[in-house]
């Protein structure tokens, strides 16, 4: 696991905060371009700057019963741009039509008198829809047109000297069915090319508007949701956001917004590195920890000062990455080396121990043939077991560094080996019955001597030693000739293991928390290598069954073949 430098949010924040600011500089533009147009037209239809949506709606309904009066139709509606289909759709508000079957006009913006004006940019009249073939027929049903002025909607950008530097079509007008029995004519023309100006400015600063309050809710549902926490406070000491994370941390309730940090949030350490980025300007790190003991959650906090456009202090980020798990592994780890420690020094004190006897008998007189061939067998043992600890550490440590381990795939007996493993273990079960239970006639299976050495002492060792107060250990063996497995499971009387302990024994460093466990010494990586030996290395499967207090049961497949190495892999071999 990799911890995420806080940097990477306060870098995401940032982002979204220059990608907010930039759209807020272009609504502030579109907004003075559309006063400086009023002001250049003098046309009184032209509007204050738009600040809710609802005054978006209300200056545009205005504006369409103003054209219908102006122009005397008795409909008039817009037909904006849908980028993602590429159709003129019927857009609120409009005069004349309900807004459901307004929604319900649509019509590529490839086609028709709509199609045309979008695409050329000047304006069409359609003096009798019956006869014009240019008006698609659906549009004339749709619309119950008789009669038709369309004039394209388009932005322009002004330099300073008033002169167009950019041009966008956003959509078409139209007004549809000239009163009192009339035509549209050019005089229209002139007027609604003025009006729909006016109308397109508005437009174009809404569809910014809503552009800008779609991305303040995405800013806002980010950080909301972001696993990390974030803290955010104004120079008033205001909190202005907390996010679930950030509340779930310091353990703060859901309407801190708006309150006082010094009183809302409890942590000292949180509550002095704010108020000291606040007072001094001072960007820290720290590491603050929260709960007690066993519970305890550990998270980094970055503080950051948030500056506003001039570059002056409005605010403070803090921002929390839970680490409770990095330091939870870092501590199992300092932990490991004195396990390590204490587990090499048994083997090594009595090798020692009876070398020294064995060097203090010069003369061989003390200790009798028998007596001595007993003590060398010991030290044998002994030396044989320091061997295998020191080769699991270290299929751990290359497993870890994220080696792959060699492998030499011979054809074994398996009970003939499970036997050897059993009578080595049998020094150190001294209230244990040690039980091989295999079934006649099973087939050789192909594996890794060393590896699966290491796999059932593991789990023979494991069964002896959590079962303190002896029993029967049980080494079953049985095969499956349909699936081309045996399948072996190792079961003991001892202390079981709490079903919540189950789901991660296999991972690494993980050793039961229960008291009978407890007082056990151990490493907490045998299980996991044991995992990775079987299933990334034989193509088997292990898993656990077990009662709590009443004995535990691992069981392991093995294939009888294991599966050809690729061609090319062989040729290099
Ligand atoms: P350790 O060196 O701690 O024994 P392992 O990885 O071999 O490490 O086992 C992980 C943990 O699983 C042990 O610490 C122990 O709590 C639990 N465990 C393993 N085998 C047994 C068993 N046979 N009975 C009960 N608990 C077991």
């Amino acid at each position: 696991m990799t911890a995420i430098e806080p940097d990477y949010w306060k870098s995401q924040y940032d982002r979204l905060k220059n990608e907010f600011d930039a759209l807020q500089n272009r609504l502030q533009r579109v907004q003075q371009e559309n006063q400086d147009l009023k002001a250049k037209t003098g046309e009184d239809v032209a509007t204050q700057p738009v600040t809710s949506p609802t005054e978006f709606e209300e200056t545009l309904k205005r504006l369409v019963v103003r054209v219908a009066m102006i122009l005397q139709s008795e409909k008039c509606m817009f037909l904006l741009l849908d980028r993602d289909t590429g159709e003129l759709v019927g857009t609120p508000p409009a005069f004349g039509f309900e807004d459901g079957h307004l929604k319900s006009i649509r019509i590529k913006a490839t086609e028709g008198v709509s199609g045309l004006v979008f695409r050329t940019g000047q304006p069409h009249i359609v003096e009798d829809s019956s006869a014009d073939p240019r008006v698609v027929k659906d549009f004339v049903d749709a619309t119950e047109m008789r009669n038709d002025l369309c004039v394209p909607l388009i932005i322009e950008k002004r330099d300073e000297d008033n002169r167009i530097v950019d041009r966008q079509t956003i959509g078409v007008l139209h007004v549809l069915n000239k009163r009192y029995g009339g035509a549209f004519g050019p005089e229209d023309i002139k007027l609604l090319t003025v009006l729909s100006r006016n109308a397109a400015a508005v437009i174009a600063q809404a569809q910014l508007f809503f552009e800008v309050e779609e991305r303040v809710r995405e800013v806002e549902a980010t950080i909301e949701s972001s696993p990390f926490g974030v803290l955010m406070v104004n120079t008033h000491n205001g909190i202005t956001q907390m996010n679930a994370s950030a509340r779930k941390m310091l353990q703060a309730k859901p309407d801190v917004v708006g309150g006082d940090y010094r009183q809302c949030i409890q942590n000292e350490v949180v509550v002095d590195a704010i108020a000291a980025a606040l007072e001094s300007g001072e960007e820290k790190t720290e590491e603050l920890t929260v709960g007690l003991e066993d519970a305890a959650h550990y998270y980094q906090m970055q503080t950051a000062i948030v500056r506003g456009e001039e570059g002056e202090p409005i605010g403070v980020l803090a921002a929390f990455n839970d680490v409770t798990e990095i330091r939870t592994i870092e501590q199992m780890k300092t932990s490991l080396v004195s396990h390590v420690s204490h587990e090499l020094r048994t083997p090594m004190t009595a090798i020692q121990g009876f070398i020294q006897t064995l060097l203090e008998d010069e003369n061989e007189e003390w200790y009798d043939r028998d007596t001595r061939r007993e003590f060398y067998q010991i030290i044998n043992q002994e030396a044989l077991r320091l061997r295998k600890m020191v080769s699991t550490m270290l299929n751990v440590s290359r497993i870890e560094a994220g080696r792959i381990l060699e492998t030499d795939f011979q054809m074994h007996d398996l009970p003939k080996h499970i036997g050897k493993i059993i009578a080595f273990q049998q020094p150190y079960a001294t209230n244990h019955t040690l039980i091989v239970d295999a079934e006649d006639e099973l087939p050789q299976i192909e594996y890794d001597e060393d590896m699966i050495d290491q796999v059932l002492t593991n789990l023979v060792s494991n069964a002896i030693k959590y079962s303190p107060n002896g029993g029967e250990v049980r080494i079953k063996v049985a095969h499956d000739d349909l699936d081309r497995q045996v399948r072996v499971e190792v079961t003991d009387q001892g202390l079981g293991i709490p079903p919540d302990a189950m789901p991660k024994l296999f991972q690494k460093y993980t050793r039961v928390d229960s008291p009978g466990h407890k007082g056990i010494a151990g490493t907490g990586v045998g299980l996991f290598l044991v995992k990775s030996l079987i299933e990334n290395y034989h193509h088997g499967k292990i898993w656990v069954e077990s009662e709590y207090g009443h004995g535990s049961n691992f069981i392991f497949t093995l294939p009888y073949r294991q599966p050809e190495k690729p061609m090319d892999e062989t040729e290099e071999a």
